[in-house]
């Protein structure tokens, strides 16, 4: 059996026939070549592949049909918010003035997206209870990096230079550590106390004159609110230290909790989660970085400023002394920007907060649904994702969370996020997101219920799923080890996955 099915085709290199399709190409001028100087020029023509346009249309459309997207069906990937792009943003991102315009466009003929930018960030700042945003960073992985630069950038003002500790919960995404690293820090993990939540002794005895910062996700990664976060807070800074929060789960808060307002220093927001934009495929995001008063003087620069006439510009470079400076090109991933800026204009501020309300009451539902299927570790009122557990289902049947999630293709749905926090045994982390319907998470409950019973009746099925996929169960471990990232023909038997 070969792991390729048989929706699998050949790539266009194998497709290509010479003096196919190329005709179309209109024909440049006829000294086009003696122009370009001759040290310049190719020795053979480029190796092309070459099809007619029926051909080609017909191979992008059946590709783009192998994918699993959130316009096709569920996807309920916890902590990714894989929410429903609504298409009036694809409209607004695509309009010529935004998407057309040169990066390098002086400001009086940028007024349109660096107004858009400015009340962006307003909007951001108001929903974060941050004094001000930066738009820059190109995803939240980065946002956490900015954030920290600017923390010690902070403590390096003050000459404070002994705090090299960063605190994160064992919960915590893996950018979290990551960024501190990064940074320079030194990360110090501090397990989860038994009800999901921040262990505030642990915390309280880790906290001193050498922590840096503490980064807390909240609501965490468990799908919980942290409901001791102001005694947190409170002891992070009496320790002279400043509170990062990790932000991508803001999908559950909007509106109901302002972390800059609960004494948040600073936190990224995931725009390519919480406000929209289709992201399964790893990219393009955008994760803008609020902060409070302690970190204004080091937001990179250039920001974007509203002049007394009303008009808009961009901070000159050197302008603001204590800015940590660049942290990417330009202004940020602009049609990300302009996607988040319609999609929180479209709902306005009342609309947020429906949509934070209606993620929780999807989230729980689902949870209720699911008692009794699988574990549910933590038994209270989760916010917009919640985790469960197939830990019993594998000591009696030996089915893993791997298989169910394998299955759930079979059945039509892309699978929750698995083995995510690290701190769950057989983790499935479930977010629906406020945009499906009561029908959609029933069908999704009665799959999994349906898979639990295949788990006692019928094993192999699991073993092997799934079944009915472009590609069949893939050997994770030789593809992360082995990547096969060269071009072989599939004729004959090279197929490019091989059993
Ligand atoms: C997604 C996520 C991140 C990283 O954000 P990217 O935009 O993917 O770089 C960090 N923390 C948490 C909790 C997340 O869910």
């Amino acid at each position: 059996m070969t792991a390729a099915g048989d929706r699998l085709r050949p790539t266009l290199f194998e497709r290509s026939r010479p003096g196919r399709g190329g005709d179309k190409v209109p024909h440049p001028p006829k000294d086009a070549l003696a122009r370009i100087p001759a040290d310049q020029l190719r020795a053979e023509g480029p190796n092309l592949p070459e099809l007619d346009e029926p051909e080609l249309t017909r191979h992008y459309v059946n590709l783009s049909q192998l994918n699993y997207a959130v316009d096709t069906g569920f996807y309920p990937l916890g902590s990714c918010t894989m929410k429903f792009n609504p298409k009036v943003n694809e409209w607004a991102a695509r309009l010529n003035g935004f998407a057309a315009l040169h990066p390098l466009a002086p400001d009086e003929l940028a007024q349109g997206t660096l107004q858009l930018l400015w009340e962006l960030e307003q909007a951001l700042a108001e929903i974060g209870g941050m004094q001000a945003v930066t738009l820059q960073p190109a995803a939240g992985a980065q946002g956490e990096l900015t954030g920290i630069l600017m923390i010690r950038a902070y403590h390096r003002s003050r000459g404070d230079l002994a705090r090299q500790d960063v605190l994160v919960p064992d919960s915590s995404h893996g950018t979290n550590p990551a960024t501190a690293s990064m940074a320079g820090f030194r990360t110090v993990t501090i397990p989860s106390a038994p009800d999901g939540g921040v262990d505030l002794a642990a915390f309280r005895a880790a906290l001193g004159p050498t922590t840096a910062a503490v980064m807390i996700t909240n609501p965490s990664t468990l799908g919980l609110f942290e409901s001791r976060i102001g005694e947190l807070l409170e002891a992070v800074h009496a320790a002279g230290a400043l509170a990062y929060m990790d932000g991508a789960n803001l999908n559950a808060i909007m509106g109901r909790f302002k972390p800059g307002a609960a004494g948040f220093d600073v936190m990224h927001i995931n725009v390519h989660k919480t406000f929209s934009t289709p992201h399964g495929g790893g990219g393009p995001g955008a994760g803008p970085v609020g902060v409070g008063e302690k970190l204004l003087p080091f937001l990179p620069e250039p920001r974007v400023l509203r002049q007394p006439d009303g008009r808009f510009r961009l901070e000159r470079p050197g302008e603001r002394t204590d800015s940590i400076g660049r942290v990417r090109a330009f202004v940020g991933n602009t049609g990300v920007l302009v996607r988040a800026y319609a999609y929180i204009s479209t709902h306005g501020g009342t609309g947020l907060c429906q949509v934070s309300d209606d993620a929780v009451l999807a989230a729980n539902y689902l949870k209720a649904r699911l008692a009794g299927v699988l574990d549910i570790p933590f038994q209270r009122p989760c916010m917009h994702e919640f985790v469960a557990s197939a830990a019993g289902l594998k000591a009696e049947t030996g089915i893993r969370t791997l298989d169910v999630a394998k299955r759930l293709i079979d059945y039509g749905f892309h699978p929750p996020t698995i083995y995510f926090p690290l701190n769950v045994q057989e983790a499935l982390l479930i977010e629906p997101t406020e945009t499906e319907s009561v029908e959609t998470l029933d069908a999704f409950a009665d799959a999994l219920r349906a898979i639990v019973a295949e788990a006692h009746a019928d094993p192999e099925t699991l073993h092997s799923a799934p079944h009915n996929s472009p590609v069949r169960r893939l050997d994770e471990t030789a593809a992360a080890r082995q990547p096969n990232l060269r071009w072989r023909g599939m004729t004959g038997d090279q197929s490019p996955c091989p059993d």
